[in-house]
Protein backbone atom coordinates (compact mmCIF):
# COMPACT_ATOMS: atom_id res chain seq x y z
CA UNK A 1 0.00 0.00 0.00
CA UNK A 2 1.34 3.15 -1.25
CA UNK A 3 -1.43 5.10 -0.35
CA UNK A 4 -0.10 8.77 1.05
CA UNK A 5 -2.42 9.65 4.36
CA UNK A 6 -2.87 13.18 2.91
CA UNK A 7 -3.49 12.66 -0.66
CA UNK A 8 -7.36 13.27 -2.18
CA UNK A 9 -9.92 13.09 -4.42
CA UNK A 10 -12.75 14.92 -4.44
CA UNK A 11 -14.10 13.66 -7.16
CA UNK A 12 -17.89 14.21 -9.58
CA UNK A 13 -18.77 12.27 -12.60
CA UNK A 14 -21.85 14.00 -14.82
CA UNK A 15 -23.00 12.57 -18.08
CA UNK A 16 -26.89 11.77 -19.36
CA UNK A 17 -28.31 8.63 -18.27
CA UNK A 18 -26.92 5.61 -20.13
CA UNK A 19 -23.14 7.37 -20.48
CA UNK A 20 -21.85 4.43 -18.15
CA UNK A 21 -21.07 7.12 -15.32
CA UNK A 22 -22.09 4.07 -12.53
CA UNK A 23 -19.53 1.62 -13.96
CA UNK A 24 -17.18 4.02 -14.68
CA UNK A 25 -17.92 5.59 -11.22
CA UNK A 26 -16.98 2.34 -9.70
CA UNK A 27 -13.66 1.80 -11.22
CA UNK A 28 -12.44 5.68 -10.41
CA UNK A 29 -13.47 4.69 -6.40
CA UNK A 30 -11.43 1.85 -6.40
CA UNK A 31 -8.34 3.04 -7.71
CA UNK A 32 -8.67 6.49 -5.62
CA UNK A 33 -10.06 4.25 -2.42
CA UNK A 34 -12.71 6.45 -2.04
CA UNK A 35 -16.67 5.90 -1.50
CA UNK A 36 -19.30 6.80 -4.76
CA UNK A 37 -21.85 8.80 -3.33
CA UNK A 38 -24.68 8.15 -5.91
CA UNK A 39 -27.87 10.04 -4.84
CA UNK A 40 -29.67 7.60 -7.41
CA UNK A 41 -28.81 4.45 -5.56
CA UNK A 42 -29.20 5.85 -1.78
CA UNK A 43 -32.99 6.50 -3.47
CA UNK A 44 -33.15 3.11 -4.79
CA UNK A 45 -32.15 1.51 -2.14
CA UNK A 46 -34.56 3.25 0.35
CA UNK A 47 -37.24 2.12 -2.17
CA UNK A 48 -36.14 -1.33 -1.87
CA UNK A 49 -36.43 -1.34 1.96
CA UNK A 50 -39.98 0.28 2.33
CA UNK A 51 -38.42 3.12 4.02
CA UNK A 52 -40.48 6.46 4.84
CA UNK A 53 -37.88 8.23 2.75
CA UNK A 54 -38.16 5.51 -0.11
CA UNK A 55 -42.24 6.34 -0.03
CA UNK A 56 -41.71 9.60 -0.47
CA UNK A 57 -40.05 9.18 -3.62
CA UNK A 58 -41.46 6.43 -5.45
CA UNK A 59 -43.62 8.31 -7.65
CA UNK A 60 -41.08 10.99 -8.68
CA UNK A 61 -38.25 8.53 -9.41
CA UNK A 62 -40.46 6.55 -11.19
CA UNK A 63 -41.92 9.39 -13.31
CA UNK A 64 -38.00 10.64 -14.05
CA UNK A 65 -38.72 13.57 -12.06
CA UNK A 66 -36.26 15.58 -9.55
CA UNK A 67 -36.48 14.86 -6.14
CA UNK A 68 -36.49 18.31 -3.97
CA UNK A 69 -33.25 19.98 -3.71
CA UNK A 70 -34.24 20.00 -0.14
CA UNK A 71 -34.58 16.48 0.12
CA UNK A 72 -31.50 15.47 -1.87
CA UNK A 73 -28.77 18.26 -0.58
CA UNK A 74 -29.76 17.14 3.60
CA UNK A 75 -29.09 13.55 2.08
CA UNK A 76 -25.85 14.48 0.29
CA UNK A 77 -24.76 16.56 3.30
CA UNK A 78 -25.12 13.46 5.33
CA UNK A 79 -23.52 11.17 3.32
CA UNK A 80 -20.49 13.46 2.82
CA UNK A 81 -20.02 14.07 6.76
CA UNK A 82 -19.45 10.30 7.13
CA UNK A 83 -16.04 9.71 8.05
CA UNK A 84 -15.29 7.36 4.70
CA UNK A 85 -15.83 10.42 2.77
CA UNK A 86 -13.42 12.82 4.78
CA UNK A 87 -10.22 12.39 2.53
CA UNK A 88 -12.48 12.16 -0.52
CA UNK A 89 -15.77 10.68 -2.56
CA UNK A 90 -16.85 10.05 -5.99
CA UNK A 91 -20.22 11.99 -6.21
CA UNK A 92 -22.37 10.29 -9.11
CA UNK A 93 -26.03 12.21 -9.64
CA UNK A 94 -25.34 15.20 -7.34
CA UNK A 95 -25.31 17.99 -8.08
CA UNK A 96 -28.10 17.73 -10.88
CA UNK A 97 -28.97 21.57 -11.88
CA UNK A 98 -27.28 24.93 -10.36
CA UNK A 99 -28.99 25.46 -7.03
CA UNK A 100 -27.40 21.84 -5.75
CA UNK A 101 -24.17 23.24 -7.36
CA UNK A 102 -24.31 26.21 -4.48
CA UNK A 103 -25.44 23.91 -1.61
CA UNK A 104 -22.53 21.44 -2.46
CA UNK A 105 -20.25 24.25 -2.49
CA UNK A 106 -22.07 25.35 0.80
CA UNK A 107 -21.57 21.95 2.51
CA UNK A 108 -17.68 21.47 1.15
CA UNK A 109 -16.94 25.11 2.09
CA UNK A 110 -18.27 24.52 5.44
CA UNK A 111 -15.25 21.68 5.39
CA UNK A 112 -12.72 24.06 3.68
CA UNK A 113 -13.19 21.51 0.44
CA UNK A 114 -14.24 21.73 -2.83
CA UNK A 115 -14.37 19.39 -5.77
CA UNK A 116 -10.70 18.51 -7.67
CA UNK A 117 -12.26 17.81 -11.04
CA UNK A 118 -15.49 16.84 -12.88
CA UNK A 119 -15.01 14.54 -14.81
CA UNK A 120 -17.61 14.90 -18.11
CA UNK A 121 -18.41 11.12 -19.85
CA UNK A 122 -19.14 12.52 -23.30
CA UNK A 123 -21.94 10.05 -25.09
CA UNK A 124 -24.27 11.20 -28.28
CA UNK A 125 -28.05 11.56 -26.96
CA UNK A 126 -29.05 8.25 -29.47
CA UNK A 127 -26.02 6.02 -28.39
CA UNK A 128 -27.51 6.60 -24.15
CA UNK A 129 -31.02 6.16 -25.61
CA UNK A 130 -29.86 2.43 -27.24
CA UNK A 131 -27.50 1.87 -23.75
CA UNK A 132 -30.49 2.48 -21.66
CA UNK A 133 -33.40 0.62 -23.98
CA UNK A 134 -30.89 -2.28 -23.64
CA UNK A 135 -30.43 -1.31 -19.87
CA UNK A 136 -34.09 -1.60 -19.51
CA UNK A 137 -34.61 -5.40 -20.92
CA UNK A 138 -31.63 -6.47 -18.96
CA UNK A 139 -32.50 -5.17 -14.83
CA UNK A 140 -35.98 -4.41 -15.61
CA UNK A 141 -35.48 -1.00 -13.82
CA UNK A 142 -38.86 0.60 -13.30
CA UNK A 143 -37.73 3.96 -14.33
CA UNK A 144 -36.28 2.79 -17.94
CA UNK A 145 -39.77 2.72 -19.71
CA UNK A 146 -39.19 4.97 -23.25
CA UNK A 147 -41.13 8.16 -21.39
CA UNK A 148 -39.21 8.32 -18.07
CA UNK A 149 -35.84 7.64 -20.48
CA UNK A 150 -36.80 10.81 -22.79
CA UNK A 151 -37.74 12.73 -20.19
CA UNK A 152 -34.58 12.12 -17.94
CA UNK A 153 -32.43 13.04 -21.11
CA UNK A 154 -34.25 16.17 -21.70
CA UNK A 155 -34.18 17.34 -17.83
CA UNK A 156 -30.24 16.27 -18.04
CA UNK A 157 -29.76 18.73 -21.06
CA UNK A 158 -31.75 21.88 -19.48
CA UNK A 159 -30.71 21.66 -15.92
CA UNK A 160 -27.50 19.37 -15.13
CA UNK A 161 -25.60 20.09 -18.56
CA UNK A 162 -25.61 23.84 -17.92
CA UNK A 163 -23.73 23.06 -14.19
CA UNK A 164 -21.30 22.25 -16.25
CA UNK A 165 -20.63 25.92 -17.57
CA UNK A 166 -20.23 26.85 -13.73
CA UNK A 167 -17.60 23.96 -13.03
CA UNK A 168 -15.94 24.87 -16.46
CA UNK A 169 -15.42 28.35 -15.01
CA UNK A 170 -13.32 27.41 -12.05
CA UNK A 171 -11.14 25.03 -15.09
CA UNK A 172 -12.04 21.83 -13.45
CA UNK A 173 -13.79 20.02 -15.71
CA UNK A 174 -12.23 16.87 -18.15
CA UNK A 175 -14.33 16.03 -21.02
CA UNK A 176 -13.74 12.46 -21.45
CA UNK A 177 -14.99 10.70 -25.02
CA UNK A 178 -17.51 8.13 -23.25
CA UNK A 179 -18.34 5.72 -26.32
CA UNK A 180 -15.57 3.28 -26.50
CA UNK A 181 -14.95 -0.04 -24.58
CA UNK A 182 -15.13 0.25 -20.94
CA UNK A 183 -11.33 0.04 -20.85
CA UNK A 184 -10.74 2.44 -22.60
CA UNK A 185 -12.55 4.94 -21.24
CA UNK A 186 -10.98 4.18 -17.59
CA UNK A 187 -8.15 5.04 -18.98
CA UNK A 188 -8.51 8.60 -20.69
CA UNK A 189 -10.51 9.49 -16.72
CA UNK A 190 -7.37 7.67 -15.50
CA UNK A 191 -5.35 10.14 -17.91
CA UNK A 192 -6.76 13.23 -17.12
CA UNK A 193 -7.24 12.81 -13.38
CA UNK A 194 -3.00 12.47 -13.57
CA UNK A 195 -2.53 15.45 -15.19
CA UNK A 196 -4.32 17.02 -12.44
CA UNK A 197 -1.71 15.56 -10.46
CA UNK A 198 -4.58 13.36 -8.63
CA UNK A 199 -2.53 10.13 -7.10
CA UNK A 200 -3.98 6.79 -7.22
CA UNK A 201 -3.77 4.54 -4.34
CA UNK A 202 -4.85 1.33 -5.71
CA UNK A 203 -3.96 -0.39 -8.62
CA UNK A 204 -6.98 -1.21 -10.90
P1 LIG B 1 -29.86 8.27 -11.35
O1 LIG B 1 -29.59 6.87 -10.87
O2 LIG B 1 -28.73 9.21 -11.04
O3 LIG B 1 -30.28 8.31 -12.78
O4 LIG B 1 -31.09 8.81 -10.49
C1 LIG B 1 -32.36 8.18 -10.55
C2 LIG B 1 -33.43 9.13 -10.10
O5 LIG B 1 -33.19 9.56 -8.74
C3 LIG B 1 -33.53 10.44 -10.88
O6 LIG B 1 -34.29 10.28 -12.07
C4 LIG B 1 -34.24 11.34 -9.86
O7 LIG B 1 -35.60 11.02 -9.75
C5 LIG B 1 -33.57 10.91 -8.56
N1 LIG B 1 -32.33 11.69 -8.29
C6 LIG B 1 -31.05 11.23 -8.28
N2 LIG B 1 -30.17 12.21 -8.01
C7 LIG B 1 -30.91 13.34 -7.86
C8 LIG B 1 -30.59 14.70 -7.59
N3 LIG B 1 -29.31 15.11 -7.46
N4 LIG B 1 -31.61 15.59 -7.49
C9 LIG B 1 -32.89 15.19 -7.62
N5 LIG B 1 -33.27 13.95 -7.90
C10 LIG B 1 -32.30 13.00 -8.01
Amino acid sequence: MTASATSTARLLIVGPQGSGKGTQGVRIAAAYDIPVVSTGDIFRANIKEGTPLGKQVTAILDAGDLVSDELTGALVRDRLSQPDAASGFLLDGYPRNAAQVSDLDGFLGEQGAALDAVILLDVPREESIARLTLRATEQGRTDDTPEAIAHRLDIYEAQTAPILDAYGARGIVDTIDGVGSLDEITERIFAALALRGLVRTAAV
